[in-house]
């Protein structure tokens, strides 16, 4: 019961589900399992808002977490979207265990740009070690160059960086002492 999940709901290229586990593995310091990809989320397809919904993919991922497992993130090509906000690039239960981030305004195309696979790979990897980052107990970061710090656009991701601050790497460690001694305190969506 201690690898990280993570499964690829829908489509998403090999290569950069690698590229992320990668970065969790080394952030998070807990071995990664890739399960097999879960199908496009329909059941989540909002068709007013023709997006998806954030907080019924959140839920899906629920039923996949296994015993091996303690947290899992779902990777999506798929917008997502919470009723309050016109999009979200992810989101995850704080302190909670499963977690989502959607590549879709990640990705240059979504901008009217040629593809860019490097740097959809550096977003990638930024937003999940944020989401990740919430399931562990890390809130919302004031250093800019922080991947906890909030994003509300692409142009944000990119000023980040991938690499826990020194502040939130500290609560991190705490987490992972909690974690080790037993005690994985639940929490609201965050
Ligand atoms: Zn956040
Ligand atoms: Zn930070």
């Amino acid at each position: 019961m201690n690898a990280i999940g993570m499964i690829a709901i829908g489509t998403v290229d090999p290569p950069l589900l690698t590229a992320i586990a990668d970065e969790v593995r080394r952030t998070f310091r807990h071995p990664v399992s890739m399960l097999p990809p879960a199908p496009e989320p329909a059941f989540a397809f909002d068709e007013r808002r023709g997006q998806y919904s954030s907080v019924l993919v959140l839920r899906s991922l629920l039923d996949r977490v296994q015993p091996s497992m303690i947290r899992i993130l779902g990777v999506t090509a798929k917008d997502l979207f919470i009723p309050m906000l016109s999009f979200v690039l992810g989101q995850a239960q704080l302190n909670g265990r499963v977690a989502v981030i959607s590549l879709a305004r990640l990705q240059q195309q979504f901008y009217g740009f040629p593809p860019d696979p490097e740097l959809l790979q550096a977003r990638a990897i930024k937003e999940a070690v944020h989401e990740i980052g919430h399931t562990f107990g890390l809130t919302h970061c004031t250093d800019v160059r922080c991947p906890m710090s909030l994003s509300n656009n692409v142009h944000h991701v990119d000023t980040k960086g991938h690499v826990l601050c020194t502040a939130c790497a500290a609560v991190f460690n705490e987490h992972l002492d909690h974690l080790r001694a037993g005690d994985d305190p639940p929490g609201a969506a965050g």
